[in-house]
């Protein structure tokens, strides 16, 4: 079946949409028509080569649609069903699954940009073409691994499920699921993109009493605002870590969340907690970058750093339960989506993740 898909052929050069081959879905797969797919850092981590998978490769990871065919074996998901997609596979058998830490899955050992045999589906004059995260969402239609399709409520529009896909779940996951906030503590959260917003939101849910938002650009501390936080600072004005020692008697918060990831941010949030705090890496940052962290300022005061991915979530479970928030009116991602493109205007919406204009742009599909 033909389908017209989003391709990066070569780091810093724009996306090309092509028209590809796609083989249907195999034992265990499914086809999915795309609804509703939104940019995130990550593609732009791949565009720009700060991530060097192998190329060619259709981007896109956080994305919803409508099932069109199953594969044999196939029994999490049919025909019809709305479904967001999960970025990393379940196997249901490993001991990361086994302790509700899928998101650390090891169950395959096939390349991260194909389907879980090792086999790929996309082809464009007899080459393969990858998808990124097994996904690769900036297309019309997807085959992938059933087990990476979340089924939804038929009642979430698609842009906002799309979101539920990467930003929601990595935002609001790093406090519900990560770091565990509990009612009435301090946060600290750097960077108010498509994730740091979610964590802001996340420390709202949570029940947060002091949530302060730093980010470089005023707009998006306008946003931050918007979605939950008490106090703002500008990270290129402010000093963020004397801020937040004022907002706490001088001690610092108890949690504070890197939503950008790099060597500046982590030794901020690790300034920025109190003693016996804990500071979160949430954003991915490039793969080579490294923070000197000072071990014997983290052995007298006792701080913690962890890292999480996709929020530490449970996508079976947690993705149902962010739709019921979203659509009981406790979870804000209306307001993320700051603007939509078509397939063929998907360089515009890098240009404007870029340049910080948007909280989230979505591409939309027909
Ligand atoms: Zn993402
Ligand atoms: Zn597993």
């Amino acid at each position: 079946m033909p389908v017209k898909a989003a391709v990066l052929w070569k780091a810093n050069t724009p996306l090309e949409i092509v028209d590809l081959t796609q083989q249907g879905p195999q034992a265990g797969e499914a086809r999915v028509v795309v609804k509703a797919a939104g940019i995130c850092h990550s593609d732009w981590h791949i565009m720009n080569g700060d991530w060097m998978p192998p190329l060619p490769m259709v981007l896109g990871h956080e994305a919803a649609g409508i099932v069109e065919e199953v594969g044999a074996g196939v029994v999490n998901v049919k025909p019809g069903d709305h479904v967001i997609f999960s970025f990393r596979p379940h196997c249901g058998r490993c001991l990361y699954c086994s302790i509700g830490r899928s998101i650390l899955c090891d169950g395959y050992t096939s390349a991260r940009w194909g389907m879980l045999d090792g086999t790929y589906r996309l082809k464009k004059d007899g080459q393969d073409i990858y998808q990124m995260a097994r996904i690769g969402t900036f297309s019309e239609r997807v085959v992938c691994a059933a087990e990476m399709l979340v089924p939804i409520r038929p009642e979430m529009p698609w842009p906002q499920a799309a979101l539920v896909g990467c930003c929601v779940p990595t935002g609001v996951g790093a406090v519900t699921r990560c770091a565990q906030v509990e009612t009435g503590a301090s946060v600290l959260v750097v960077g108010c993109g498509g994730v740091g917003l979610n964590v802001v939101q996340g420390a709202r849910l949570a029940g947060a009493s002091i949530i302060a938002a730093a980010d470089l650009l005023d707009n998006k501390l306008v946003y931050a605002k918007e979605f939950g936080a008490t106090h703002t600072f500008s990270a290129s004005k402010d000093n963020v870590v004397d801020k937040v020692r004022e907002l706490t008697a001088g001690r610092g918060v108890d949690y504070a969340f890197d939503a950008i990831g790099g060597e500046a941010t982590t030794l901020q949030i690790l300034d920025a907690i109190r003693p016996g705090g804990t500071a979160v890496i949430v954003g991915m940052a490039a793969m080579n970058v490294r923070a000197p962290i000072a071990p014997y300022f983290m052995a007298l005061q006792e701080k913690a750093i962890k890292g999480t991915m996709y929020g530490s979530v449970r996508p079976n479970l947690d993705f149902p339960k962010l739709v019921d928030l979203y659509l009981d009116g406790r979870l804000k991602i209306d307001e993320l989506v700051s603007r939509t493109y078509t397939l063929d205007q998907i360089n515009e919406g890098f240009a404007a993740l870029r340049s910080g204009q948007v909280a989230r742009g979505v591409v939309v599909f027909n």
